[in-house]
Parts: structure tokens; C-alpha cells; sequence
């Protein structure tokens, strides 16, 4: 396909947009090493988008740098969009401004995202659900409608990002290939993104700003086991939008039935369900923490159960590296986040049982910086990237 001249002015359009937004503040000429384009087409690309507002200059001496020279930086207010997070129980939700944070209007309020308990319900109904969520946080924020520039919507299950189609979803009960993008564009008349809501926690903690990985594999493990992997900023995604999907490698092919339908995947042994199963043979607990707790730990049991799930979680790890040989793995869920020594425990016997020599020390394994918020971070950011996607074509 040959190239037109509109094209390649869009493509350097967003080019010098995306390097802004990936190492902001930047100055032009660190823009022209990492785009190639020529000092005054950057210069010429970067007056148009301070013009329309989606950047600004900042001053170096002012960050401490010491020169004089004017660096961009993103207006982070410019576009700001709604990320959501629906797990068929709970629909959260944010409005992410366009450094991929979420939006604060004043310094107090640091923590609103808005969480509605909601199961069992239809895409027509959650639709109906997430415009009045969108009104209620722009009432919040004291911002109009218009001033949302996308909606994201992070779910579980096999998500069609580029058609923005719920192919299969085992916890939402939808049937197949919903296309809930374009119902949702229909109802909120803005940019509408979807996508798988580990893909999206994935999106959301590669483009950190300087965290510095050419391979980041994420795994989620708590009532069910997600994960994804992200090269050079693109998704993995596989010809089923399920690459990188290790929880349901099998692992014991004489082990349990699987929610996936097959036996003895890693997630059988790994959900938080499992654990809780395991431990009622010996005790009357009801929330798998109560495992972890050192009057229970004591136990022989309680120690055997946590033993064999250290085990498998760095076997999981295993299977990760195995795959994708990434030089980052974030691990995320409830009992990682909340149970320090544990997510120390399966880094040592990752390191001490399943890492080759040389990755002894190449492999970072870090927990999430998002504290649960990843999904409807990342899928917000991805709103906003469509959106300056085809702002780079009008400019
Ligand atoms: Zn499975």
C-alpha cells in the first residue's frame, strides 16, 4: 500500500504526540533522536499542538535541569476520558486525564473512582448504568459532558479490542460476539474503547512514565487468573485475543475440571476459591487472608497450603518467562497486594527453584503501582490514545 502525503503528515503527527506523551517533559531535539523527523518538522508539529491545546512549554530551569531550554510537556487536562472497570459484579470507574492519572480537581479529592455493585445484568442495561456513571462524575469533577473526549470499558473474558466486540465472556453471560463498542458509541456519542480488563492493566503499567521494558508480562491471580503480555507498547493479542493467557496452561493433566472447560490448568490450583477448599479439610474458615494469619499459619496444614501455592504461582512465572523471555513481571490480586512477605516468598522461590542462572538477576518481578485501579487506567488511556489517534489526522 503506497503511502499518501496526508498519511505520512498524520503518522509524523502522532509520532511526535506519542513521544511527548511517553517522555514528557522532552525537549525537541530528544524528540527528533527518538522519531528521526527533522528538528523543524518536530518544531512545526509541536506549535500546532500547543495551538490546539494538547501540549504546553514548560521551563527546564524550572524542573531543576539548569538550562534554559523550553521542554514540552502534555496539558494533561486537554482530553480527559472515563475509565471503567466491569467485572460482572462491580462497575468501577474514573475520569483519566491525559497523563494517564486519574483526574483530580483539587487537591482533596485524591481517591474518587466511583464503585456501584451491580451483577447480572444485560449490555443493554450496563450501558444505560455507565452514562449515568459518566454524568455523575463530571457533576463530581464540576466538568460538562463534552468535555470527555472517550470512554474506555475494561471486561473479563475474550475481548475484540480492534472491533470492539465481546467475543465470549464466561462470567458476563452475554452469549457471543456483542458489539458493545458500538452500542455504547451510540449511547455516549464519544470515542468508545474495549478490551479485556488484564490487557488493559497490562497497557496501563507498560506506559508508566519512565518505567523502561521492551517486555512486560502481567499475571493476575485471585478469584481467577489473567494475564498479558505487552512488547514494545503493542498487546499480544493471538489469533483468539487470548496470547499470553499462561493460567490455563495445563498442569496437571489428571487434575480438577477448570471454568475454561479443561483439566488440570494452573488456575485450578491457584484461585483464591481453592485455597479457601483446601484449608475447610482442616478449619471452618470463610476469606482465604484468614490463611495467612499467624494464629492459622502455625499450622501444619495452613503451611503445606501456602508452601504448594508459592509453588505454582512461581511455577506460573516459569511458564510466563518460558514463553515471552520479558525483562519485566508485574504480578497483581488482592493477596500479592495485601500480604508483603508472600509476594517476597514466591520471588525467592521463583529465583531459588525455576530461574536459569542468567536470569537471576535480569528478570525484574514487581507488583502493580495502580493499587487495583490498572484496568481502568490502562483502558482510559487507550481512549485517549484513539482519540489523539485521529486528532494526529485532522491536524
Ligand atoms: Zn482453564
Amino acid at each position: 500500500m503506497k503511502l499518501t502525503a496526508n498519511d505520512v503528515s498524520s503518522n509524523s503527527n502522532f509520532l511526535v504526540l506519542n513521544s511527548i506523551r511517553h517522555n514528557y517533559p522532552i525537549s525537541r531535539n530528544e524528540i527528533n533522536e527518538i522519531t528521526k523527523l527533522s528538528i523543524p518538522s518536530v518544531s512545526r508539529i509541536a506549535s500546532t499542538l500547543i495551538e490546539k491545546g494538547y501540549i504546553k512549554e514548560v521551563d527546564a530551569g524550572s524542573l531543576g535541569v539548569g538550562r534554559k531550554t523550553k521542554l514540552l510537556d502534555i496539558n494533561e487536562t486537554a482530553v480527559l476520558t472515563v475509565g471503567m472497570e466491569y467485572d460482572a459484579t462491580t462497575l468501577k470507574a474514573a475520569i483519566i486525564n491525559a497523563k494517564g492519572q486519574i483526574h483530580h480537581c483539587n487537591d482533596t479529592d485524591t481517591t474518587f473512582v466511583s464503585t456501584l455493585k451491580i451483577s447480572n445484568i444485560t449490555p443493554e442495561e450496563l450501558i444505560k448504568i455507565i452514562s449515568s456513571q459518566i454524568r455523575k462524575l463530571t457533576n463530581h469533577k464540576s466538568l460538562e459532558p463534552h468535555n470527555i473526549f472517550g470512554v474506555g470499558v475494561a471486561l473479563p473474558g475474550i475481548i475484540d479490542n480492534e472491533q470492539g466486540i465481546v467475543r465470549f465472556s464466561a462470567n458476563l453471560s452475554w452469549g457471543k460476539n456483542v458489539p458493545f463498542a458500538d452500542m455504547l458509541r451510540a449511547e455516549t456519542k464519544t470515542h468508545c474503547v474495549i478490551d479485556n480488563d488484564i490487557k488493559s492493566a497490562a497497557y496501563a503499567e507498560h506506559n508508566r512514565r519512565d518505567f523502561d521494558s521492551k517486555i512486560t508480562a502481567l499475571l493476575y491471580v485471585d478469584e481467577g487468573i489473567g494475564s498479558a503480555v505487552i512488547v514494545n507498547g503493542v498487546v499480544l493479542r493471538g489469533i483468539t485475543n487470548s496470547a499470553g493467557e499462561v493460567g490455563h496452561v495445563t498442569h496437571d493433566a489428571q487434575g480438577m475440571l477448570c471454568s475454561c472447560g479443561k483439566v488440570g490448568c494452573y488456575q485450578t490450583k491457584l484461585i483464591n476459591s481453592f485455597l479457601i477448599s483446601e484449608a475447610r479439610k482442616f478449619s471452618d474458615i470463610n476469606r482465604v487472608y484468614e490463611i495467612f494469619l499467624p494464629q492459622i499459619r502455625k499450622n501444619v496444614w495452613a503451611q503445606r497450603i501456602i508452601e504448594n501455592y508459592v509453588s505454582n504461582f512461581a511455577g506460573l512465572i516459569d511458564n510466563i518467562v518460558g514463553a515471552y523471555d520479558p525483562d519485566t513481571v508485574i504480578l497483581l490480586g488482592d493477596l500479592i497486594n495485601d500480604i508483603p512477605s508472600l509476594f517476597e516468598d514466591i520471588c525467592n522461590k521463583y529465583r531459588s527453584t525455576f530461574a536459569g542462572d542468567y536470569l537471576q538477576y535480569e528478570l525484574a518481578i514487581e507488583k502493580s503501582m495502580y493499587n487495583g485501579y490498572s484496568p481502568l487506567i490502562g483502558i482510559g488511556v487507550q481512549a485517549s490514545e484513539k482519540f489523539f489517534s485521529d486528532a494526529a489526522q485532522g491536524l
